[in-house]
């Protein structure tokens, strides 16, 4: 194995914390220190900030030909080293190896889709109606960004934002997530060996989000930030970006419904849930949240769930034949063992799981909990675990009713046989993203977003690279 990255990336070099500082870096499914990373204070993040905005001109510059081809190279190591990769990106999140091997592919493929959209960024040359005045249209980066990175996706949420701003021609800082920095860091290791110049990516990890982000944000030389995380950090982000007009993506929580028809195969239905409820071990924006189940198939369908999960394999993610790894740390455990307390004391039955086990790491087993009262929680919660809550309903008009009788609006799963009513409840959903009869809706080529409080914006797809570019028009008259 390479060796691992443990400092800030600025300017194209490797460096140290002005003030010297370190943060442990744990492994969840030990609880012990994999390593130290450097801590980024405000002084480390005003020199990633120098840097990019110092090489944003002559990256703007470069040939979108240049730009495809450094994602091309960077998309072709990562694939090489996708073992490595694998391996980093289970110590440090937990994730089982299968699913992180599962995960690098998803992440070189942003940088494949974003090589092949750099060298189509278009324009246009137009007369206007008046007959007058031509409009050449143009279109140019929006110049340095902030990118801030959650941990369920260490590499994939990197990917997805560097990818396109890259192919964009904008620099940028990458903050990521404080339990997950080695990814990135690898990442940015990956990127200069594919000849990305200095200081067109910085990476910055850090425990100190706010005193790093908040300067950033409101220092006016910053023009974008894109952002995946909580609604809550969303909220607070978007506030900041206010003052100085910092344009803004923003991907956030969700409380995606999983809607189970009377007329849908059930074992289409039960292989979709386990992909939407067990993807990731739950820890997903994507991960369904509230399973709204026919109530004549509700039973069925519950026995069949808890009987698949019953059988996955929790332990380490680096162990052989493990389904299940730990979820990312303590608070995000107990978060999942208050929703279930609260969830069964209003009435819920536990079919599988509900019970955390003794000893080392975070484990939490899968859970699937029936006849779970609307007042539960975890109803109005990301649970981001592995614990699927069924509820039953009656008709449609009702079910798309309670689906979307809440603040967010990311995705939703439609499960049933009849074209009509699929696409009707598909479109009656107050969501970004729908999936009709599967579990999966996450690939490069379509554009992730969401509605309502989920977020602004969209990431991949041929609209990907939209949110890192401007329009310029100008008016030449006709003489
Ligand atoms: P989670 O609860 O899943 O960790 P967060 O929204 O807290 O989700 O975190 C997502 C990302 O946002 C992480 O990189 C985190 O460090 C960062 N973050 C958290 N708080 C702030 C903040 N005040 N300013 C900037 N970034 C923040």
């Amino acid at each position: 194995m390479t060796e691992v990255l443990t400092q800030l990336f600025i300017g194209g070099a490797w460096v140290d914390a002005a003030d010297g500082a370190t943060m442990p870096v744990d492994d969840p499914a030990t609880g012990e220190i994999l390593c130290h990373v450097a801590d980024a204070g405000p002084k480390d993040a005003k020199l990633a900030e120098e840097a990019a905005v110092q090489a944003q001109a002559e990256w703007a510059r470069t040939a979108p030909r240049a730009r495809s081809e450094i994602l091309r190279r960077a998309y072709e190591l990562i694939l090489e080293r996708t073992d490595e990769l694998a391996h980093l990106m289970t110590s440090e999140m937990g994730k089982p190896l299968a699913e992180a091997r599962g995960e690098v592919a998803y992440a070189a493929e942003f940088f494949r889709w974003f090589s092949e959209e750099a060298v189509r960024i278009d324009g246009g040359c137009g007369t206007l109606p008046d007959g007058r005045n031509r409009m050449l249209l143009s279109r140019r980066p929006v110049g340095p960004c902030l990118l801030i990175t959650p941990w369920n996706f260490p590499l994939a949420m990197g990917t997805r934002k560097i990818g396109p701003a890259i192919a964009a021609g904008c620099t940028m800082i990458l903050k990521p997530a404080p339990q997950t920095p080695l990814s990135s860091l690898a990442l940015a290791g990956i990127l200069k060996e594919a000849g990305l110049p200095d200081g067109v990516l910085n990476v910055v990890t850090t425990s100190r989000a706010g005193e790093v982000c908040e300067p950033l944000l409101r220092g006016g030389r910053i023009r974008k930030l894109s952002f995946t995380g909580s609604t809550g950090v969303g909220r607070i982000l978007l506030a900041q970006c206010a003052d100085t007009v910092v344009r803004t993506s923003m991907e956030l929580g969700g409380n995606a419904p999983f809607i189970v028809f009377d007329d849908a195969d059930l074992d289409v239905a039960v292989d979709g849930a386990m992909v939407a409820k067990m993807r990731n071990m739950g820890e997903a924006c994507t991960a369904a949240n509230r399973f709204f189940v026919h109530r004549s198939v509700a039973e069925e369908f519950g026995r069949r769930l808890a009987e698949r999960m019953g059988a996955l394999v929790v332990g380490p993610g680096t162990r052989d034949g493990v389904d299940v790894g730990p979820l990312i740390d303590r608070t995000g455990r107990g978060k999942v063992e208050e929703l279930v307390a609260d969830a069964v004391e209003r009435g819920a039955r536990v079919l599988v799981g509900g019970r955390t086990p003794e000893g080392p790491g975070c484990f939490y087993p899968p859970t699937v909990l029936t006849d779970v009262s609307p007042e539960s929680r975890l109803m109005d919660t990301e649970i981001f675990g592995p614990v699927a809550a069924i509820l039953t309903f009656d008709d449609e008009d009702e079910v798309l009713r309670r689906a979307n009788d809440t603040p967010w609006g990311l995705v939703g799963y439609v499960f049933t046989q009849g074209l009509d009513r699929g696409l009707r409840v598909s479109e009656g959903l107050e969501v970004g993203m729908v999936g009709l009869n599967t579990g999966l809706v996450s690939n490069p080529a379509a554009p992730f977003g969401g509605v309502k409080q989920s977020g602004l914006g969209r990431e991949g797809g041929r609209v990907g690279i939209d949110e890192f570019l401007e329009y310029q028009y100008v008016a030449v008259p006709v003489r």
